[in-house]
Parts: structure tokens; C-alpha cells; sequence
């Protein structure tokens, strides 16, 4: 889970992984995509050469560059994002996180440590709910990930045409800015989506109008003819042919519509077009571990002890869960505070990023993001009970590069729509108090 994670090297990778495209031959424009229906409206058995699961920020540009050549199903258990203000307005980025009604875009949800956090169940995933910074990857980060560099780059232009955008720095984000450089975050970058040591400016996913741009709108990229966009289709398992496979070999999901009618989609025996077609799971760093145990593939006695037919034993489904850990001031101020999100950064060399929010409601940011025992309550309940007499106050958060403490997900019941079970093991190894005290 990355809620409040490494974004920049987790959305770019994701990018970069995935985009090849650099043209279109015709094309459909947001919001009124022909190939986005309700799931209530596909048929109950369909054939595909690729079928995607979750429209995320990482499933919505795979869908768009694979229907270039391919018919391409994206199912995404969500809504669309277009017309909800919430997801629109920067200043409504609190509301949303709050809303815990089951249609939400945004699912609430609480780690076996107390933590309370968010899901993405909105088509453009964590697009449609996060600050919205943008910024490359550290290119060591992509070597190591063993991705080709150039391709990368060229993915980066794909994103930028689209959903990005120079943020325009006021009185609180450059004060903050003026405040790194005092304090030795050095040099000023400037605006600059590089990543570098020292203080610059990001993109942002919002306009100047402070209206949110999403993955999405990637979706223009698509063929139109050759993609469908089912919403509010959620997938319960993955189908796999076993007999004569060496390994199970996915060939279908089972989803269930927002009416609860079951459909099948199955893959094309051959695709004609040189690739045997493939399911991808791109369901978040919760939904994919939690889909793929729901299918047979995990830890045997894990899903044994759940009635779930094993399929292949396989131990590592689920481990290595982390949670970047978020530590921040309340900064006061004698004037009003702008509105804003993340538009900077300051990037240390003790593997630290120091970013900062305008004004925001960080009464309730931070009942949603605090921890819930007993102790830490009654510490943020006086803390909460100061801030809200601020008038004007700006925050200052600081995130450390990658925790070093991972912990595990376990299926709490074998419902998809329920959340799975997380252990983050916050500060387990010392070394992640010690980069971020
Ligand atoms: C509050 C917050 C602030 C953040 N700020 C930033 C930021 O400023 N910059 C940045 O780069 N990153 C930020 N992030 C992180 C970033 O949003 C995520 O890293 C990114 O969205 C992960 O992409 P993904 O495609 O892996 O998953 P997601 O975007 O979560 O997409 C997964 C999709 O799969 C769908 N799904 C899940 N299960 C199923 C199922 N069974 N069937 C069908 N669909 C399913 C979900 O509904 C979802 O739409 C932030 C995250 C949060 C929560």
C-alpha cells in the first residue's frame, strides 16, 4: 500500500512500464468515451485477446496502449470520475477521502496496526483521490527495475501531454521553498520533473483552475473500437486452465455487475496478432494480492483455512506489504493560507522528502490519517483541539524513501469487496525512525 508512499518513483514506474504509444489513429474524448458502459450492460460470456483488471493509474494507460493493437476489456470495480465535484476540486481532496459511504470513490480502511487509510474504487484509482504530484524516477530506481530508460522517457511525454500541469506557487508553498533553501536543501532545481537533490518544483495533476485531471483521461489514447470499459465490475476470481499446464495459466475472470448478475470473460485462443493475450492484474497493491489469493494462488494453508481450492502454493502472495510513514507540523500563520496540495519538494540525502499543503481541513485530514489505540487518540485529540482554533495555518510533511519495515496481507473472508487484512509493521527496523527523527 502506498497511500502516502514514494509516489514519485511508484507512478512513474508504473508509467514507465507500460507506455509505448506515441500516436493514435482515431480517437474518443473524455468524458464522453463510447467504449465506458456499466458492467450491468456486458453480455454474460465475452472474448478478449487482453483483459485488464482495476482501471487505476497504472490500468487505464495499459488499456489505452494495448488497444492500439489489441481488443482490450478493462473492468474496474468503481465509477467514473467524471461529474463527481468531489474528485474534481482540489478544495474538496479532504471530502473525498472522508466520504465512507459504499459508493464512495474512496475506500476506508484500517491496518492490523491501527492505522486508518484509503483505496482508490473509482475508475483513475489513486489519480482521482491523491495530491496530484508529479515527478520522475530516480533513474537508478528504473535501472534497478529493470526497465529500458528510453522507453521510460518517452512514456513520460505521453503522460505530461495530457494531465500535467506548472503549478503556480504562492505566499504559504514559497515560503516553504525559500524555507528548504535556508536550511540547506540545496540547490534550487527550479521547475523541473528531475530527480535531483535540492529544492524544485513539481507538476501537478491540477490545473490552474485547481480542477483535477486523471489517468482517465489517457483513456483519448484508445482505440475506441477496440477497447471496453466496464464499471462497477468486480472481479471475484480469476479463472485458470491447470490440466496439461506445467503451471496454472489464467484464461478468464468471473466478475459480478452492480446489479449482482455474474458475467464470464474469457481470452481469445489466439489473437492473430503474434501475442497469446494475457490477464493482467492491476488491481492496487491490495486488491491484486487479495484477487490473486481469492483465485488459489497464495500461501496453501492460508486459503486452506478459508475453503479456497489451492491452485498453486505460493508463500510470497501478500508479503513484503509497506506503508510509507507521514510525519508533519502545523505551521500557524499571521496571514490567510492559499489552498493548495504538493506543488514542491525538497529531496535531502539522508533519503528524506520534504513536502508541504496550503491551507487545507486538516481537522478532519487528520482524524483520517492518525492512528486509532487508545494513547494516540487522546495525544490527537488535544493536538486536533488546537488546530482548529488556527485561523490560518499551513503543513509542512516530511516521508522518508522506501521504509525498510514490511509486514503482510491476509484475506479476512473470501468477499472481494471487503478489505483484506494488512500488518504495515510500521518502525519494526530502526533505521526508518532513525532517517525520518
Ligand atoms: C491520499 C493519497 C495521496 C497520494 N498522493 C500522491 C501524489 O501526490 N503523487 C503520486 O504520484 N502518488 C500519490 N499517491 C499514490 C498513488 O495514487 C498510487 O501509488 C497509485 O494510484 C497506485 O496505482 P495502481 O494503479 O497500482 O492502483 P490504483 O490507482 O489504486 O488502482 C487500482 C484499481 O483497481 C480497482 N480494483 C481493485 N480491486 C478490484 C477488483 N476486484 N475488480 C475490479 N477492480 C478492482 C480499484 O477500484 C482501483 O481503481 C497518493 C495516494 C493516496 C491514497
Amino acid at each position: 500500500m502506498e497511500a502516502f508512499g514514494p509516489w514519485r518513483f511508484i507512478l512513474a514506474a508504473i508509467f514507465a512500464g507500460f507506455l509505448h504509444f506515441q500516436g493514435s489513429c482515431s480517437s474518443d474524448a473524455a468524458p464522453n468515451y463510447t467504449f465506458m458502459q456499466e458492467a450491468t450492460k456486458a453480455p454474460q460470456v465475452s472474448y478478449y485477446d487482453y483483459i485488464i483488471i482495476g482501471g487505476g493509474t497504472a490500468g487505464c494507460p495499459l488499456a489505452a496502449t494495448l488497444s492500439q493493437n489489441f481488443r482490450v476489456l478493462l473492468l474496474e470495480r468503481g465509477g467514473s470520475p467524471y461529474g463527481n465535484q468531489n474528485i474534481t476540486n482540489l478544495a474538496t481532496f479532504v471530502d473525498t477521502l472522508k466520504d465512507t459511504s459504499p459508493t464512495s470513490p474512496a475506500q476506508s480502511f484500517v491496518s492490523e496496526d491501527g492505522v486508518v487509510n484509503t483505496r482508490p474504487r473509482v475508475l483513475g484509482g489513486g489519480t482521482c483521490l491523491n495530491a496530484g504530484f508529479y515527478t520522475h524516477a530516480d533513474p537508478e530506481f528504473v535501472q534497478k527495475a529493470g526497465l529500458d530508460l528510453d522507453l521510460v522517457n518517452r512514456s513520460y511525454q505521453w503522460v505530461e501531454k495530457v494531465m500535467l500541469f506548472e503549478p503556480q506557487l504562492r505566499q504559504w508553498q514559497s515560503a516553504v521553498r525559500d524555507g528548504l533553501l535556508e536550511v540547506g536543501v540545496l540547490p534550487y532545481n527550479g521547475y523541473t520533473f528531475e530527480h535531483i537533490y535540492g529544492t524544485k518544483v513539481g507538476g501537478t495533476i491540477f490545473d490552474k483552475d485547481n480542477h483535477r485531471h486523471t489517468a482517465v483521461d489517457l483513456l483519448q489514447y484508445a482505440n475506441p473500437s477496440d477497447l471496453t470499459v466496464l464499471l462497477h465490475a468486480t472481479v471475484h476470481r480469476i479463472l485458470f486452465k491447470t490440466k496439461g499446464q506445467s503451471k496454472p495459466a489464467a484464461h478468464g475472470v468471473i466478475f459480478k455487475d452492480a446489479a449482482g448478475n455474474e458475467h464470464r470473460a474469457y481470452l481469445s485462443n489466439e489473437t492473430g496478432k503474434g501475442s497469446m493475450g494475457e490477464i493482467i492484474v492491476s488491481a492496487g497493491a491490495l486488491g491484486s494480492p487479495q484477487l490473486l489469493m481469492l483465485s488459489g494462488i497464495g500461501p496453501a494453508q492460508h486459503l486452506k483455512s478459508l475453503g479456497i481450492e489451492v491452485l498453486l502454493d505460493q508463500p510470497m502472495v501478500g508479503q513484503g506489504m509497506a506503508d510509507n510513514h507521514m510525519n508533519f507540523i502545523v505551521v500557524p500563520s499571521p496571514s490567510p493560507v492559499e489552498i493548495s496540495l504538493v506543488q514542491q519538494v525538497g529531496i535531502t540525502r539522508l533519503g528524506t522528502y520534504i513536502e508541504a499543503f496550503g491551507r487545507n481541513d486538516f481537522v478532519k485530514f487528520f482524524e483520517l490519517t492518525t492512528p486509532t489505540n487508545e494513547t494516540t487518540t487522546k495525544t490527537t485529540k488535544s493536538a486536533l483541539e488546537i488546530i482548529e482554533r488556527l485561523q490560518n495555518a499551513g503543513m509542512i510533511f516530511e516521508k522518508t524513501s522506501g521504509p525498510v519495515s514490511t509486514g503482510y496481507l491476509k484475506l479476512r473472508n473470501r468477499n472481494p469487496d471487503d478489505n483484506p487484512m494488512v500488518t504495515f509493521n510500521y518502525f519494526k527496523e530502526p533505521e526508518d525512525l532513525q532517517r525520518c527523527a
